[in-house]
């Protein structure tokens, strides 16, 4: 019977064509365009289960592609939506007209999948009457994939369907809440994004925001939790990037008088402000501005702010050159670079200059003080973490200020709808503790999905009576226990070197790894590398991690004299973000084994990461899919290498194994026989006696045929078996 489906036409089979049509559009959602059908059926459901996993998402491929070309960027996939980036405005698809019609629809998962298909959905449930439950939204994809753009986009939405009518009277426009909450967006991105090479807005930081919500399911509030900035980029861009968008802010979009203020004159030239010369529309300093008035900053403080960004660009431009006498302190280039950035930081210019120049240690049994003059390379870096920490300092201060300003009292609000907006899995030529954090942090939101996904399967199974369990399936928990277990993984080990203290090369930390966890099916087989580093084996691919630089990177050393000096600062701003110690406690870097032990990077992300899941577990899940069309950013454009690699990445492709590792698809009786019955050319009416009997005649056809489909099928693997057909209590 299927082979007739898919091979030529009859009258039945025309029928036939268009209830598979239909059963694409079912589980793909949408309309989809009809001479794409032959390619389409290849990706019928049914054969889900037999086809190889390429495949499968070379089918799913094809299908978005066909989508794609018909100006169609969402489309459902089981419990996912995978969002394709239009790479072009398409206005009419966010307006708020249509952001109403999602809302008002009686089944919104019958209009064409969208993302406020997923927002209207996660509303409805936390409104539920029977048991509202939290909900989040978890959007994953890769740098540029449009993830900041879909989270902005359900803000928007709720803003819009979970306002307050009242505050539309009581309220001016900027002072309601919805409108704040999303004025934390440009501020957000206007201090965590920069441009990059894949993509001119990239978020820098991954994101999770709460929208906080009253009896009256109106939103009351937000609040804002960042992970891991990358702060690197305050001292160091790549030629081909830029710093963080509001240091371009600031030299663009200064008065005349700040400029004066700020030591900002046109065209002043800032190593630390690559390609100024770019023009991007997230170059605007008035949006920043404003946005930052809405929320409670008021010029004064801004002013500070911007003052001492100010001061970090000049303190970018201070250069050492060796003395050439190893007992003398190196020599600053420009000492206008240093009296510039003191006089913006309002620093003491000579304490500045000795904290960048000269270490002091404690060593020996008396633990003497030691001054000790740095090299230039050791220069360098102090400056360099001296911007980073007064940067990541700043940045978590205005998340907590933003949080202040849009955060509901605890007990106005019920329920809320999370938004999470992380990085996608990275696989780079050089991978370092950075995508080792990102793609571990993946990986637990992996296992949250299949955790909730396969649950959700399990119970549909036990309400129609069928017993399955998915003994196929293995979920990525080994990958996990070597990234994060106890006692011995990647984490702890790294950690361990940092806690030792110890030299050690990037040769030895991979020996290291490779010997302690040789046992690990997830550590890959490390040959032929030029390099020191380590293989592991993600859901979503494999991994080389080189481990040059890596224990250094995960201590992220602050020299105590760096954060002494920034707590003489006569900034209101740095008295604020460095507070003096209470009781003045001997600061000088301890030599040797008494070092107290270290928060390292890893062990916060990964208290952060718990933390973030644990919220997660409270709630329901939904999940957006971003998928970048082509690196170029071209509107009309999908290449299909790239696409496929993504579906791989965010776990499509793993997703249909899971699936296929159940039953992928589930048909109501009725739906069955209304589609199939014209191909043997059954009519059935009248009694549901008379349905059954049509249905159980049509799964003995099923159950016959599928034998022979198998074999004519040339992507199916030898010696598989038919696939299982199973009739539930109202589901086949
Ligand atoms: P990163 O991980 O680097 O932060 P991202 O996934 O957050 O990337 P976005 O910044 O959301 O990516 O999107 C990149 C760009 O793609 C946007 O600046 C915008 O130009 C475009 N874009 C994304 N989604 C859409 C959309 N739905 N409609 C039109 N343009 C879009
Ligand atoms: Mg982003």
């Amino acid at each position: 019977m299927l082979q007739q489906v898919n091979g030529h036409s009859s009258g039945s089979d025309a029928q036939g064509r268009e209830s598979l049509r239909e059963d694409l559009q079912e589980f793909l959602g949408g309309e989809v365009p009809l001479h794409q059908l032959d390619d389409l059926t290849k990706v019928n459901p049914v054969t889900l289960e037999t086809e190889s996993a390429k495949g499968t998402s070379a089918s799913v491929l094809r299908c978005l592609q066909a989508r794609y070309t018909a100006d169609t960027f969402y489309t459902n996939a089981g419990c996912t939506l995978v969002a394709l980036n239009p790479f072009k405005p398409v206005p009419q698809l966010y307006s708020p007209e249509l952001m109403r019609e999602y809302h008002a629809a009686p089944q919104p998962q019958k209009l064409k999948p969208h993302i406020f298909t997923v927002g209207e959905q996660t509303y409805r449930n936390v409104r539920s009457l029977i048991e509202p439950v939290n909900q989040s939204i978890v959007v994953s994809g890769e740098s540029g994939a449009g993830k900041t753009w879909t989270s902005r986009c359900l803000m928007k939405f709720y803003a819009v369907v979970a306002a307050s009518p009242t505050s539309w009277e009581s309220h001016k426009i900027a002072e309601r809440i919805e409108q704040r909450i999303l004025n934390s967006n440009p501020v957000m991105e206007a201090f965590g994004n920069a441009c990059t090479l894949r993509n001119n807005n990239s978020s820098r930081f991954g994101k999770f925001i709460q929208l906080q919500l009253n009896r009256d399911h109106q939103m009351t509030g937000a609040a804002i939790q960042t992970y891991l900035l990358e702060k690197t980029r305050v001292a160091c861009q790549d030629s081909t990037e830029r710093n963080f968008h509001i240091f371009y802010q600031i030299c663009k979009g200064a008065s005349a008088d700040e400029r004066l203020q700020w030591h900002l004159p046109e065209g002043a030239a800032f190593s630390w402000l690559p390609n100024p010369e770019r023009t991007l529309e997230e170059d605007c300093f008035e949006v920043t501005r404003e946005a930052m008035l809405h929320l409670g900053i008021d010029a004064p403080t801004q002013n500070n702010i911007f003052q001492a960004l100010a001061g970090l660009l000049h303190l970018g431009n201070i250069r050492f050159a060796d003395s050439g006498d190893e007992a003398q302190p190196c020599r600053p280039m420009d000492d206008g670079a240093v009296r510039t950035s003191a006089l913006l930081l309002r620093l003491p210019e000579d304490p500045l200059l000795e904290t960048l120049r000269i270490r002091t240690i404690r060593a020996g049994r008396q633990q003497q003080v030691f001054r000790k003059p740095c090299s230039q390379a050791e220069c360098d870096t102090r400056r360099d973490c001296l911007a980073k920490l007064v940067y990541a300092r700043l940045f978590d201060w205005l998340v907590s200020v933003i949080n202040s300003s849009v955060c509901a009292d605890p007990a106005s609000w019920t329920t809320f709808i999370g938004l999470l907006d992380v990085y996608g899995f990275e696989s780079f030529p050089h991978n370092s503790l950075e995508q080792l954090c990102i793609n571990y942090a993946n990986e637990k939101l992996q296992q949250h999905f299949v955790a909730h996904y396969l649950r959700a399967q399990q119970e549909e199974y036990a309400v129609e009576g069928l017993e399955w369990s998915f003994v196929n399936y293995q979920d990525n928990q080994t990958c996990l226990d070597l990234i994060e277990g106890s006692p011995i993984s990647i984490c702890s080990l790294i950690n361990e070197e940092c806690r030792l203290n110890r030299p050690s090369s990037a040769a030895q930390l991979q020996t290291r790894i490779e010997s302690a966890l040789a046992g690990s099916p997830c550590l890959g087989h490390n040959k032929l590398s030029p390099e020191p580093s380590f293989i592991v084996l993600h859901y979503a691919g494999s991994v080389r991690y080189h481990t040059a630089g890596l224990v250094e990177k995960n201590k992220d050393p602050i020299p105590p004299e760096l954060t002494r000096l920034l707590q003489q600062s006569q900034d209101p701003l740095l008295k604020v973000l460095f507070p003096a110690d209470p009781e003045e406690k001997s600061q000088e870097e301890p030599s040797g084994q008494s070092r107290a032990p270290v928060l390292t990077v890893v062990s916060k992300f990964k208290a952060s990461l718990e933390q973030l899941l644990q919220v997660l577990q409270a709630t329901t899940p939904h999940y957006i899919r971003c998928i970048k069309p082509n690196s170029q950013g071209r509107a009309q454009a999908l290449h299909r290498e790239e696409v496929l690699n993504q579906l791989e990445a965010c776990g499509l492709v793993e997703t249909i194994h899971i699936s296929a590792a159940g039953f992928p698809i589930r048909v109501s009786h009725r739906t069955f026989v209304e589609r199939y019955a014209s191909l043997r050319r059954l009519h059935p009416q009248g009694s549901p006696h008379a349905e059954q009997a049509t249905l159980r005649a049509l799964l003995q056809d099923i159950l016959h045929t599928l034998p022979a489909l198998e074999a004519a099928t040339p992507a199916a693997p030898a010696g598989a078996t038919p696939a299982p057909v199973h009739c539930g209590r109202t589901k086949v």
